[in-house]
């Protein structure tokens, strides 16, 4: 199976850093950074200060946490990333390109770039889970042949082969979030970004959906995951980016940073945490290294 993520950002990466400017602080990938934030400060219309002197270089191929209490800003920063929302100052470079400065017409060809999962999960109540995931590729114009291959490879990686007939309504939250993965990551965008995507679900599942955020970092993907769970991220032993009041107060790597397969992360995880084998996690290890 094809799992190399898109390369249309490459032309855009080649670009070494500028004259000036800072190493970013963290390239144990190697390469040019896929996000950079250069002294980015964000006010919303009525005075809200909700970032203030940003900085900061994610690599691509890495994973990393975006953390701190609620509105220090995190959810602001990824829309900042997807130009939902512009810079008040500073500049925003994905893959190399300022995007604080996109034309319009340029917006859909980034999102196309950036695959995107919330909360809340987003999912057409009226489509069945393969119509979902294959919606995200009708939209950018793919052939029915490619949808065709493309829908159940991507949802026998996140695991839900035997649910490409159910509606929404018919699945668990945990499985909820893997269709809206699946979508997020069936054109394999070389970045996706989660914002609280265990927010809503238990322990035992919020491990799955990381080992499988993990997993889909493994194929190539750099991924940054917002979350509120503490323990997880301490588990995770991956780089923790924390804001507070807007300002990042903590960039760092918790413990070992160790290089495993998915299948060794999911068992170190379950036993930190000392949860159980979740039934649904197991046997799809498609796309893995
Ligand atoms: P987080 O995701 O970390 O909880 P947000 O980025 O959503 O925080 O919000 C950061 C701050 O900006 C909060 O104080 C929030 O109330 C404020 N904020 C968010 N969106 C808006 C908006 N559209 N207009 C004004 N203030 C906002
Ligand atoms: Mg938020």
């Amino acid at each position: 199976m094809a799992m190399a993520p898109s390369l249309r950002f490459r032309s855009r990466m080649g670009r070494g850093k500028r004259q000036g400017q800072e190493a970013p602080r963290r390239p144990r990938r190697g390469g040019a950074p896929i996000i950079e934030l250069d002294d980015v400060t964000k006010v919303y219309p009525g005075g809200h200060l909700a970032l203030e002197r940003v900085s900061l270089a994610i690599n691509r191929g890495e994973f990393a946490f975006l953390v701190g209490p609620t509105g220090c800003g995190k959810s602001t920063l990824i829309k900042l990333l997807i130009r939902e929302l512009a810079p008040t100052e500073g500049e925003v470079r994905v893959a190399g390109r300022d995007i604080g400065s996109l034309p319009e017409k340029k917006i859909p060809q980034l999102r196309r770039n950036i695959g995107t999962v919330f909360q809340d999960f987003k999912l057409l109540p009226n489509r069945t889970v393969y119509d979902n995931v294959a919606y995200a590729l009708q939209v950018i114009g793919a052939s029915r042949t490619e949808i065709r291959e493309k829908v159940p490879e991507t949802l026998r990686l996140v695991g839900l082969s035997t649910k490409l007939h159910n509606y929404p309504d018919q699945l668990s939250g945990g499985e909820q979030q893997r269709v809206s993965i699946a979508r997020a990551f069936v054109n394999h965008p070389p970045l996706l970004l989660a914002d609280e995507p265990s927010g809503n679900l238990d322990p035992v599942t919020s491990i799955g959906i990381m080992q499988l955020l993990y997993r889909i970092n493994r194929t190539g993907t750099t991924v940054l995951v917002v979350t509120h769970d503490r323990e997880m991220v301490d588990k995770m032993q991956r780089r923790v980016i924390e804001l507070f009041e807007g300002r990042v107060v903590r960039d760092e790597v918790t413990g070992g940073y160790t290089e495993e397969s998915t299948t060794e992360f999911g068992v170190r995880m379950r036993g930190e945490m000392g949860v159980g084998v979740e039934g649904q996690t197991n046997g799809h290890e498609a796309g893995e290294r």
